[in-house]
């Protein structure tokens, strides 16, 4: 059945009429594998690069843009034909390979599929299907998973609206633009049945059914599967379903997660997967839990057998350190969406909602991440303190355990290495790690041949590094200027006036009050006064999105803008509107120091500092997530104290002094201080050194996905259950 499936090309390959001798460029387009290949990028970008930049790095609308005379220049182009081929032989051979490190070391299990379900994939900048870090590590999990040669099953949404574009008002006041996107213009494919139907899949809502449609996409080895509202057959209502990330409104949200939950089961039911491990990337999509286990229930098991081979077989990663940002719904709500379905487990309203009961202050509601760890054995958190925070937080669901037994390991997240590493700076570890260093990656002896790297050659890729995210700022500034819709103070908040030479601070994230962008704003004069310190200035470069609902977070990000505004801070202190993955990549590879300031324990993890880490900028953050675990002493710096405990107005007043601290005694004068002869600042380069060679091993998703595998897939897959239905359904390998 699944054959049948696969087998569908995508089918706008053949309405491009594309010169034979390069024909097989749409192949590429259409899988995300060419995200982390930067030749594969070339092959695009090298025959028509301003198309290439208008189309923001989307190579599906970039074939159907292109014109016949740059095509015809590019195969009369003996270089680039050579390179042309060289990349489809390592696309080809990325793909039928068997060497993968899955392959080797659990040849036995290559036909036990393992489901992962996210809301969100961050997988590039053109497709809007993420809204932050949980999608990014989404995106970021899968890529590796590819990389190894996990055989993973993606599911999530496709968005008709993606997530906003942001821009700001003279004013500083964010305003969220949605554009549809164009389904034709990205690289996805309907999944269509052999008689040529679209498959859908069917869910009940009160008072009637919705159907949705399932699209494809294909990233490297992994397959992924998009649900999607928006069929004819559904009310104009719900056809908006999908339409947007985690709307506010309560029966939308409800109803969401039931298409990704129950819809997604049914959908992958549906293409013929019977998967033997199950992977929740938090609780949104933990209805798919109840689904499962009304399939055994179905199949004539009581539902507590059934409760049991659905948590042996489930594992749940929790993002969330405080209830209050649980994922959560009233009980009338449930009554209203759940009282045709509860039945169908074989339960009583009261029994199926203890299965996700908390109790607030003023009443009952149905958690979706308490939901989650009822039903799974496997379970974590995404740092070593996310998990202790995530242990205490949930201590009461097991009353009679010590805090330090609650079932709730961790895994700290990791970036996907090739997806953010800079190209100049992939030159030099080619050129100094060793031969091979890409497969290694997550060994430590391959890193300490950073100290090979001369500081000269360091110096210059760090300094071309910055020379580009410059050149990029000022690009930006000038075609929002062209638009004729700007006030001139608004291009110098959008940083025409950077200097590539000045010591440059990044601090780009959602808005959201737990990460205090405000931080530096608190003694407004001493930052004026940092800014602009003789022979020894300071930049500081703001980016980022509050989500469309969040007022206090709006706030904050006008106050940032208003300062960005002020003459004083002459033009060194910027605001870049709408921040995304491209952004992201500019910001983390070209920036000398990211700064990152979240209110203690609430970073769950983060990792935009490690992929600045991995490109030579230093990290100046608060002892939290991830950065507790990375940080040495010697290999960036510690903002404040490493006390989780302290109220939010000791934290502010704390951390404030520290970073202003830290900045005006020791990284401004490190920086710009104790230069050799020929102008490079040795002991910077130094840090940076210690920096990569002790976060760019251990903070990856290779790493990650390893311990993934180890922890919590083995021994979920090794744990036979009982199949759902044919069990000869299995994923062809
Ligand atoms: C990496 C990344 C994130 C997550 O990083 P944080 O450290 O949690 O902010 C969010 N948004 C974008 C665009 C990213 O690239």
């Amino acid at each position: 059945m699944l054959e049948d499936f696969l087998a569908i090309e995508p089918p706008i390959a053949k309405e491009l009429s594309l010169p034979k001798r390069i024909g097989r460029l749409p192949d590429l387009a259409y899988n995300l594998r060419w995200t982390w290949h930067p030749e594969a990028q070339n092959l695009f970008s090298r025959i028509d690069y301003s198309l290439w930049e208008e189309v923001h790095h989307n190579p599906v609308q970039f074939l159907r843009q292109i014109k016949r005379p740059q095509l015809n220049a590019a195969i009369s182009n003996v270089d680039y034909l050579q390179t042309y081929d060289r990349v489809m032989e390592l696309f080809d051979h990325y793909l039928s390979t068997s060497k993968t490190w899955y392959q080797r070391e659990n040849p036995d299990l290559l036909n036990r599929p393992i489901a992962y379900i996210s809301t969100e994939y961050g997988l590039h900048e053109s497709i809007q299907g993420y809204a932050g870090g949980l999608g990014v590590l989404a995106g970021d999990h899968i890529k590796e998973a590819s990389d190894l040669g996990i055989p993973l099953v993606g599911l999530g949404f496709l968005y008709t609206l993606g997530y906003f574009r942001q821009t700001i008002t003279e004013d500083g006041w964010q305003e969220a633009l949605y554009e549809p996107l164009d389904f034709a213009n990205l690289p996805v494919w309907p999944v269509v049945g052999r008689n040529g139907d679209p498959l859908t899949v069917s869910v009940s809502l009160p008072g009637r059914d919705l159907a949705a449609r399932l699209w494809q996409v294909r990233v490297g080895r992994v397959p992924l599967y998009l649900l999607d509202s928006n069929v004819e057959s559904n009310s104009p209502v719900d056809r908006e379903l999908t339409a947007r990330l985690y709307t506010a409104e309560l029966e939308q949200r409800i109803s969401q997660e039931i298409i990704l939950g129950i819809g997604g089961v049914r959908a992958l039911r549906a293409l013929g997967y019977n998967p033997t491990a199950w992977h929740l990337n938090e609780g949104h999509s933990a209805f798919a839990l109840l689904e499962r286990a009304r399939e055994y229930v179905a199949a004539g098991r009581s539902f507590p057998e059934a409760m049991d081979i659905v948590k042996q077989s489930t594992i749940f990663t929790t993002h969330t350190p405080v209830p209050a940002g649980a994922d959560e719904f009233p009980l009338w709500l449930m009554d209203k969406f759940f009282s045709q379905y509860w039945p169908q487990l074989g339960l009583e309203r009261d029994a199926f909602l203890n299965l996700a009961c908390h109790h607030q202050s003023w009443g009952e509601t149905f958690s979706m991440p308490v939901l989650a760890l009822h039903l799974s054995n496997h379970a974590n958190g995404v740092s070593e303190i996310h998990g202790r925070v995530s242990r205490k937080m949930y201590n009461h669901l097991w009353p009679s355990l010590p805090e330090d037994k609650v079932p709730i390991r961790h895994i700290t997240n990791g970036i996907h290495t090739e997806t953010w590493l800079a190209r100049r700076m992939g030159y030099l570890f080619d050129k100094y790690l060793g031969e091979g260093w890409r497969e290694r990656m997550d060994e430590q002896a391959v890193w300490d041949h950073i100290s090979d790297i001369p500081d000269e050659k360091l110096w210059e890729a760090r300094i071309h590094l910055k020379r580009r995210l410059a050149a990029h700022i000022r690009d930006r500034s000038r075609k929002q200027w062209l638009s004729g819709k700007l006030h001139p103070i608004q291009v110098v908040n959008a940083g025409v006036l950077l200097d590539p030479n000045v010591l440059t601070i990044g601090f780009a994230r959602r808005f959201t009050i737990y990460k205090r962008a405000g931080l530096l704003l608190h003694r407004p004069e001493r930052l004026l006064a940092l800014l602009n310190r003789p022979n020894l200035p300071v930049q500081i470069i703001f980016s980022g999105k509050a989500h469309p609902a969040d007022e206090p977070a709006k706030r904050l990000l006008q106050e940032v803008y208003q300062f960005a505004k002020r003459f004083e801070s002459g033009g060194r202190f910027i605001f870049l509107e709408d921040y995304d993955l491209d952004l992201a990549r500019y910001l983390v590879q070209g920036v000398d120091v990211w700064l990152n300031t979240p209110l203690r324990p609430l970073e769950a993890s983060g990792t935009s500092g490690q992929k600045a880490a991995l490109n030579g900028a230093l990290n100046l953050s608060v002892l939290d997530g991830w950065w507790r675990e990375g940080y040495n002493g010697r290999n960036g710096w510690a903002i404040g104290e490493d006390n989780q405990d302290q109220t939010a107005e000791v934290q502010d007043t704390q951390d404030t002094e520290s970073l202003f601290s830290l900045l005006e005694n020791e990284i401004v004068p490190l920086y710009y201080e104790n230069r050799s002869a020929d102008n490079i600042p040795l002991e910077w380069i130094a840090r940076i050194k210690e920096s990569i060679r002790t976060i760019a091993p251990t903070f990856n998703t290779r790493r990650m996905l390893k311990e993934y595998v180890r922890d919590l897939y083995l021994p979920a897959i090794r744990n036979p259950f009982p199949p759902i239905g044919d069990s000869s359904l299995e994923i062809p390998t």
